[in-house]
């Protein structure tokens, strides 16, 4: 698993290379779904019976993305046909997911059970399709049952008369499905969200027995990373000006630690080969049109950047719209196909007795806080998008503000099926709600529960609760807690759980978590994932200059000599510390300097910085090993030890703040915090490996990062200007850097 966003990128390649030669060569216009001539179902010219379900489901879809919503991308990307369903039925505003992650989501659909009794906790796992699901009791009841597109639960669809699925993520060009008849291979020219509705629309109309009501599950894929639209879309798309979020910026003071350590910013982690498409790749699952107009819109953006050359808060903006282009024109794809699954069902005679649902597996960060992705219980990941049309039942263009959940979406199903809903399943069935009859004990609060650390974007485990007004958010393994008023502080910017003003309300809404807890029988969390977290070192660090020219930056080490580095002693007693003559204990190789334990362990550069961003990659042997980065050092007169700071690298400590030759400065001396400390960074510095160390310094404010990940971030003015210095401190090993650059800020 640790591999695995290491081989995205040649997954994308490998899976882009099974189309054939016989590649049609027309670029995808408007999505043209192939409709057969449409015949009205006994159902449609009967009498009233029980209702057809088609739940419209899409994956990572913030709402902030659907216009019916009203936010501030709503006037640049608008979404007719989703806004169609929310007019012409209801809107729901508070629906939150259990635990937001694609797989958990979907498991939590199938069975109506939080993740901790359905098994699927994490991407990883594979879901037990033997257990009770919603779809074993509607087809029990007489229901013709389907799915179609993203599946994502690992295991076979079952439960299902009809199922054509995506193989894991799917491909958004030619994209091949999995059938219970085995693998069928994409066609060429065929966008992914197109497919799904075409295979979605021939189901209804060639494949399903008309004698029975039906459930149709139409998945798409679209939203999720790494967004490549139909290439009919880009011109249109990649033109607009994408209005940013207030908190783009976010620093994340007034968060706990892990808003402080994630790995999901724009900045540093979203990346300018893949994410923002800026180093071509193959393509071969696109036919010759497509890629022509592809790469005739990505060449040109390309050339720009290059040009223009953003850095730092300027290329995080040109990272916004990039990701905005192409996100939304994603969304604009998906929105086209819900209109011809809304015409279809027109035209049909079906759309009378069916209750269409919209719904994503999650919210994502569009940019807020400085983020993509999810997996935060903060609102723009536990948010879902969900509307829903039943004619004749749910009044139309109603706008509902109950706490609902994913959770309750089997149990829906099942009783707009008027079938009973299991004990055991642990949501609310919403069709009172749709008839605008809400029960008076409705829910005043929902769970939520995220799972995987170390992971992908280093997002700690938490579980929490939310009710109309307040959120808990309880980060377990380091013992924090986040508490928000989202009426004072919709954006979750500062948590109140220490402010003396909130203490009832934390008391309050900790009791609520307790309940919660027992009310879904939570178990045990499982121990914290030994290792690594997975991510991000898989690229170079300070990606945001990746294929851009090196300007700004100073390098300390031209990978060949020691020129311009000294040694910490002077050449004679009393004199200068003069450039190195008789290199002791430090010499080069292959690019790369090399420490030796020898008396004089502390090497420092010539030139002086004062505020400054360094980065560099330390290579330390598997253990023992005592090392660090030196700044703001200078080499008081007839000493061979510098005054300074130092960025730790050891066993323990990486990332912590040494004030050299006095003390520590980050985790002060106490057991409780040093154990913090290492809590929080222990898995961030790899032993054997390279490592990215990163160290800012601007004013008093000192931060250090391994691995992009934030390790100390404190305000200490005693050292203001000084170099840079290379440690060995340990009786053995030999220890590496290379890659030591400077940029002055
Ligand atoms: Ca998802």
């Amino acid at each position: 698993m640790k591999t695995l966003r290491l081989i995205c990128l040649p997954l994308i390649l490998l899976s882009a290379c099974r189309v054939s030669q016989t590649s049609e060569n027309s670029a995808d216009k408007a999505p043209q779904v192939t409709r057969p001539k449409a015949q009205p179902s006994p159902q449609a010219k009967g009498k009233k019976e029980r209702p057809n379900i088609v739940f419209i489901f899409s994956d990572d879809h913030s709402y902030e993305a659907i216009s019916a919503y009203g936010g501030r991308l709503s006037k640049v990307a608008p979404t007719p046909n989703l806004d169609r369903i929310a007019k012409e039925g209801i809107r729901f505003d508070n629906c939150f997911v259990t635990n937001a992650l694609c797989g958990p989501s979907r498991a939590v659909i199938q069975t109506g059970k939080h993740s901790h009794l359905n098994g699927f906790m994490e991407n990883e796992h594979r879901f037990d399709g033997s257990q009770q699901t919603f779809p074993k009791l509607l087809q029990k009841g007489g229901y013709q049952t389907a799915v179609i597109g993203k599946w994502h639960l690992g295991t076979d669809p079952q439960g299902y008369d009809f199922w054509n699925v995506l193989p894991g993520q799917g491909t958004y060009y030619a994209p091949d499905f999995r059938t219970p008849q085995g693998l069928v291979a994409g066609t060429p020219g065929e966008y992914v969200t197109e497919a799904v509705v075409s295979k979605s629309i021939d189901w209804l109309e060639k494949d399903r027995d008309k004698d029975k009501p039906f459930m149709l599950m139409v998945q798409h894929k679209a939203p999720h990373r790494f967004w490549l639209p139909p290439v009919h879309l880009l011109d249109e798309y990649v033109a607009k000006d994408y209005p940013e979020p207030k908190n783009l910026f976010d620093d994340y003071n007034g968060r706990g630690t892990p808003a402080q350590t994630q790995d999901m910013t724009l900045r540093v982690t979203m990346d300018l080969a893949l994410d923002n498409k800026m180093v071509p790749f193959r393509q071969d699952r696109m036919n010759e049109a497509q890629k022509k107009k592809w790469n005739e819109v990505y060449d040109r953006i390309r050339a720009e950047v290059l040009e223009k050359r953003p850095q730092g808060d300027d290329l995080v903006r040109w990272k916004y719209q990039r990701y905005m282009a192409d996100y939304l024109a994603c969304i604009k794809s998906l929105d086209e196909s819900v209109g011809t699954m809304l015409d279809y069902l027109d035209e049909s005679g079906l759309a009378e007795n069916t209750v269409v649902i919209y719904a994503s597996d999650q919210g994502f960060f569009l940019g807020e806080h400085g983020w993509f992705d999810k997996r935060f219980m903060y609102e723009e990941s536990l948010r879902t998008p969900l509307l829903v049309r039943w004619p004749g039942v749910a009044n139309p263009g109603r706008v509902n503000k109950d706490m609902v959940s994913n959770l309750d979406f089997a149990q829906t199903f099942l009783d707009l099926a008027g079938l009973e809903q299991p004990s055991d399943m642990q949501g609310e069935s919403l069709k009172p709600l749709f008839e605008g009859k809400k029960p008076s004990d409705w829910r005043e609060s929902v769970y939520y529960h995220y799972y995987c650390f170390p992971e992908y974007h280093a997002v700690r485990r938490h579980d929490g609760a939310r009710n109309s007004r307040y959120k808990l958010m309880h980060f377990y393994d380091l013992n924090e807690w986040e508490l928000y008023d989202l009426q004072k502080d919709p954006m979750e910017m500062k948590s109140v759980h220490a402010d003396s003003a909130y203490a009832e309300t934390f008391e309050h809404m900790k009791g609520e978590l307790s309940k919660l807890r027992r009310q879904y029988e939570v178990t045990p969390v499982p121990r914290l994932r030994k290792g690594e977290t997975l991510f991000p070192p898989w690229r170079e660090f300070g990606t945001f200059e990746i294929g851009l020219p090196d300007e700004g930056w100073t390098s300390l080490f031209d990978g060949k000599s020691l020129e311009g580095w000294r040694q910490p002693f002077a050449s004679k007693p009393g004199g200068p510390v003069s450039q190195i003559t008789e290199p002791t204990g430090i010499e080069v190789v292959d690019g790369e300097i090399h420490l030796s334990p020898a008396p004089q362990v502390f090497y420092l550069h010539t030139l002086d910085f004062t505020d400054f961003i360094l980065e560099l990659e330390a290579f330390m042997p598997g253990k023992d090993f005592d090392s660090g980065i030196g700044f703001r050092c200078v080499l008081p007169k007839g000493k061979n030890l510098p005054a300074g700071y130092q960025s730790e690298i050891s066993d323990v400590r990486s990332g912590g703040i040494y004030d050299i030759g006095v003390g520590w400065m980050n985790p002060v001396e106490e057991e409780v915090k040093i154990n913090a400390f290492i809590d929080r960074t222990g898995t961030f510095y790899k032993p054997k490996a390279w490592n990215q160390i990163r160290v800012a310094c601007k004013g008093s404010r000192i931060r250090t990062w391994i691995n992009g990940q934030l390790c100390s971030d404190l305000k200490d003015s005693k050292h203001k200007v000084g170099t840079i210095g290379l440690q060995h401190h340990a009786k053995e090993g030999l220890y590496r850097f290379r890659k030591i650059r400077i940029r002055e800020i």
